[in-house]
Parts: structure tokens; C-alpha cells; sequence
């Protein structure tokens, strides 16, 4: 076989290689989609369960003060049966009226913030309900592009075993050149001149090259874009 011909072998196995990875990134644009729908109701399920925290806080603290302030009411009454002058008895039935109306607030308070949390909780449990329907709706869809990426790896896995294989056939130097052109991110490295010009970019070639590479055994670089050229024939 001639260089021209298994660099051509090779070329021919890096292009199909090229397509699977191509066919491969296309289907990132699909994980990260599904991701992102998953992850926007994740998002809120984060806030409304920190929100819901936050209040349970509130609440128990609200209890606690409820707690402790009819503590205080009971002593109260206490020190009102105990009290001897009427003056004492003012003064003792003040200061409960007093804590009477703060628990009064506060267990009004705590009602609200009740309610509030009870409606929180529903719009947690709501999303979480989302994310449950959102997951299953995606699990076929993520199985899908699974399956098709193991395909295309599975796929590659061969081709590129088949590239090292073809890779052999040719000679050392040449490849390293076509690998070197290759790896500057090119998908035609060898390109067949078209009339007289490069077949990549159009540069015209000097007639004394052309006549040279006719001979359908030579390999030309082209100084205009960088690919190998040979003549078809
Ligand atoms: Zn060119």
C-alpha cells in the first residue's frame, strides 16, 4: 500500500471516530437540560425547606415565651391569694392583667405563624411531590440517552482499535506529521488537490509542485492552510 493510501486508511478511520464523539457531545445537550429541570425544582425545594425551618424556630420559641409567661401568671395568682392589703391586691391583679394580655398577643402570634407554616409545609410537600413526577417523567428519557451513549462508546471502542490498528501501515514520520496537523483540531488533514489548487483552502499550487505531486506518490504540505496534499489521479 502506498502512504498516500494508508494515510488515507487512517484518515478514513479518524473521520468515523470523529463522528461518534461528535454524536457523543450532542447528547450533553440532553443530560444537561433534564439536569437542569430537575435542578430548578430542587432549587425551590432548598428555599421552602430552609423557610420552614426557620419558622419551626420561630414557633417553638413563641411556645417557650407562652410557656414561661403562664408560669409567671400562675405565680401571680398565687402571690393574689396570698396578699393581705388591698393595695397589694391592686398591685398583684395589674401585673397579671399585665401577663394575661402579653400571652394573649403571643398566643395570637402564634396562631398566625401556625398557619403560615401549615401553608409553607403544603408548598414544600407540593414540590417535593414535583420533583418526585419530574424524576420519574426523566427516568426514561435519561435511559434513552444512556443507552445511546453506551452505544457510541461501545462504537468508539472499536473504531479506535481499528485507528491503532491502521496506524501501524504507516510509516512513523508521516503520521506524526498527520498527527500534528490532526491535533491542531483539523478533520481533513489529507485532502486530494482540486485541479490546481489545494483542495482545503483553494490556494493555487506552483506548477513545479504540481508536477511533482502528479506522479500520484507524493505528499505535499500547503503553506496557505496547513493540510497534506496529494493528487487523486
Ligand atoms: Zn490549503
Amino acid at each position: 500500500m502506498s502512504d498516500i493510501q494508508s494515510l488515507l486508511a487512517l484518515q478514513h478511520d479518524d473521520l468515523a471516530i470523529h463522528e461518534l464523539e461528535s454524536r457523543l457531545a450532542a447528547l450533553e445537550p440532553r443530560i444537561r437540560e433534564l439536569d437542569a429541570k430537575r435542578q430548578r425544582i430542587a432549587d425551590v425545594i432548598a428555599r421552602q425547606g430552609s423557610t420552614v425551618a426557620a419558622e419551626e424556630k420561630k414557633q417553638a420559641f413563641l411556645r417557650d415565651k407562652i410557656a414561661e409567661h403562664r408560669e409567671l401568671i400562675s405565680r401571680n395568682q398565687a402571690q393574689l391569694d396570698a396578699v393581705k392589703t388591698m393595695r397589694q391586691a391592686t398591685a398583684a391583679a395589674a401585673q397579671m392583667e399585665q401577663a394575661k394580655a402579653i400571652v394573649a398577643g403571643e398566643e395570637s402570634d402564634l396562631l398566625a405563624l401556625t398557619r403560615k407554616l401549615e401553608e409553607q409545609r403544603a408548598a414544600l410537600r407540593a414540590s417535593e411531590a414535583e420533583l418526585t413526577a419530574c424524576e420519574a417523567e426523566q427516568a426514561t428519557a435519561r435511559a434513552e440517552v444512556a443507552g445511546e451513549q453506551a452505544a457510541i462508546e461501545g462504537e468508539l471502542a472499536t473504531a479506535q482499535a481499528k485507528r491503532a490498528a491502521t496506524a501501524e501501515g504507516v510509516p512513523a514520520a508521516l503520521r506524526q506529521r498527520y498527527d500534528r496537523i490532526r491535533n491542531k483540531r483539523r478533520v481533513h488533514v489529507l485532502v486530494p488537490l482540486n485541479a490546481m489548487a489545494c483542495g482545503a483552502c483553494d490556494t493555487a499550487i506552483p506548477m513545479q509542485r504540481r508536477h511533482v505531486m502528479s506522479t500520484g506518490t507524493v505528499i505535499e504540505l500547503c503553506e496557505a492552510c496547513g493540510v497534506l496534499m496529494y493528487h487523486a489521479g
